[in-house]
């Protein structure tokens, strides 16, 4: 998935400190299915069955309705929405209450099965509930097509199969209506901190039931490790209303568009998304901002009072990065990015739309303040725009988001300093590794690895896999590699197999041998 770590990897090393993570349990295959007869929500014959309660109708949406869901794309891109309108699509009601540190939420969802063959179930994972986010979060009362189901509760409660009584075949369409409710940590050691109300900032990534993605292995639903990225999502079109502090201002993946102030003392929140991943919201009442345009795109930094310096440089080396960026793999579809001072314990995090950058590096100047922050950028693309298996093939988003940062710092600063980069923060690492006889193939899943070993291996190796294949075949033939690759699956999912089958076809070269090298260690 997508932290990228407080400390360079070399510094994580030098700490010394190698932790065991025990691999999660394997996902417990389901050898009894669930009870497919759905409960009636009321047995009161004046209540039709189809009915959903009335704590279930708090959310209104009209699906027809795009135009929110435009409002969060750049002109030329306002019609990749309708691509997602008959996709699975997410309309949410959450309410936080900050003095009782809980949240409940009801969620509408839509669900439109792109997959080749039945199914029998629906899957929601509830990440906060899991260790690395450190919080809780239990589903209420399911309902399918307005009938209430009792889901089957996995990993602990944080994955809910939901069972569909008729199974759900390709191409049709299901509404499901989820309650849930949730504690909001505030203790700080939970993974990076990412979640929860930390020194005044309420971080509420992935805060909701959200659907894993389901392909050849059927519905990826695994525990992830306390580091590495947990979420695993298809694209979808998120409608988010949230209630909160009045006093607290907010920024969220997509674009606000509405605001009401409730009158006591809490304000509701309309988000609404172009074709995203997942979606994440951070709120404080210590937020200043800075904005800059980077053409259509309003790059807007949120940041704590008496950090202003740290708050426009990042406000600035976030836009520099995004023009970089978009000139080299191609436009940025969105009209918004917004850069999110927080206390989390990663250098930085990446959500859709929205990055956040750790509080403790608000005093550095350039570094890994800069690098950090160009990283999470890069996510944008690599991650978010094209997804990926981040708990089994973290290499293919986070080893080439390390890698884009070359093209920032060539750019900006010159071709010696791309060259310091990639032998002080790739090189410099993987050495470390060779020397202690502790290097592991790119290729693995995030759990084969100590913590340790996944920064050396999947920030460190695991670029010099793509400088390679960019000295094969040359910077023209690599960029338009990234282009192309970027063109074919923005908004899609991608396995290393098509990242090869993009390169030697654009390139014309056989890359192979390379990736035998690099990312299966042979
Ligand atoms: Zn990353």
């Amino acid at each position: 998935m997508r932290r990228f770590f407080f400390a360079t990897a070399l510094g994580l090393l030098l700490m010394g400190c190698v932790l065991t993570v025990p691999r999660p349990a394997a996902v417990p295959t389901p050898t009894v299915s669930p009870p497919l007869t759905p409960t009636p929500v009321d047995a009161q014959p004046t209540v039709t069955p189809r009915s959903a309660p009335a704590a279930l109708r708090g959310v209104t949406v009209d699906w027809a309705d795009l135009n929110p869901y435009r409002r969060a794309m750049r002109p030329a891109f306002a019609s990749d929405v309708d691509l997602y309108e008959q996709a699975t699509r997410y309309a949410i009601d959450l309410t936080v209450d900050i003095e009782a540190l809980t949240l409940r939420g009801v969620q509408r969802v839509r669900v439109t099965s792109a997959e080749a063959e039945p199914l029998s179930e629906i899957v929601f994972r509830l990440l906060p509930d899991t260790p690395g986010y450190g919080g809780s979060m239990a589903v209420g009362s399911v309902t399918v097509e307005g009938l209430r189901v009792e889901p089957d509760l996995r990993l602990d409660g944080s994955a809910v199969y939901v069972p569909l009584s008729t199974p759900l075949r390709p191409g049709e369409t299901t509404e499901l209506v989820l309650t849930f409710e949730g504690t909001i940590p505030t203790d700080p050691s939970a993974g990076y901190a990412q979640y929860g109300y930390i020194d005044g900032v309420l971080a509420l990534p992935n805060a909701y039931p959200m659907i894993p993605v389901y392909d050849d292995e059927g519905w990826n639903v695994e525990l992830a490790p306390t580091y590495g990225d947990a979420a695993f999502t298809d694209t979808s079109l998120y409608l988010v209303r949230v209630t909160l502090p009045a006093r607290m201002i907010s920024a969220a993946s997509g674009v606000e568009v509405d605001r009401q102030d409730n009158g006591d003392g809490t304000a509701t929140v309309t988000y609404a998304s172009g074709p995203m991943r997942d979606f994440a919201l951070v709120a404080s009442e210590e937020y200043q901002m800075a904005t800059d345009s980077v053409g259509e795109v309003l790059v807007t930094s949120y940041f704590f009072s008496g950090d202003e310096e740290g708050g426009e440089l990042v406000l600035d080396y976030a836009s520099r990065a995004l023009e970089v960026y978009e000139e080299t793999f191609g436009t940025y579809p969105f009209t918004e990015l917004d850069v999110v001072e927080t206390p989390t314990l990663a250098g930085g995090i990446e959500y859709p739309g929205l990055i956040v950058v750790a509080a403790s590096l608000y005093g550095e100047r350039g570094g890994f303040f800069e690098l950090a922050t160009v990283h999470e950028v890069a996510h944008q693309w690599w991650y978010s725009l094209v997804g990926n298996d981040q708990l089994d093939e973290p290499w293919l988003d986070e080893s080439l988001t390390q890698y884009a940062s070359l093209f920032y710092f060539e750019d900006r600063y010159g071709p010696q300093s791309a060259q310091r980069v990639l032998e002080n923060t790739f090189e410099v690492p993987y050495r470390y590794i060779q020397e202690r006889e502790q290097d592991m193939a790119v290729g693995l899943p995030v759990a084969s690895y100590t913590e340790d070993l996944y920064g050396a291996v999947v920030y460190g190796k695991g670029p010099l896999f793509f400088h390679a294949v960019r000295q094969q075949v040359g910077d023209e033939a690599f960029y338009e590699i990234l282009r192309t690759y970027y063109d074919e699956y923005r908004y899609g999912v991608a396995y290393p197999a098509d990242w090869m089958a993009v390169a030697e076809r654009v390139s014309g070269q056989e890359l192979d041998a390379l990736y035998a090298h690099w990312i299966l260690g042979e």
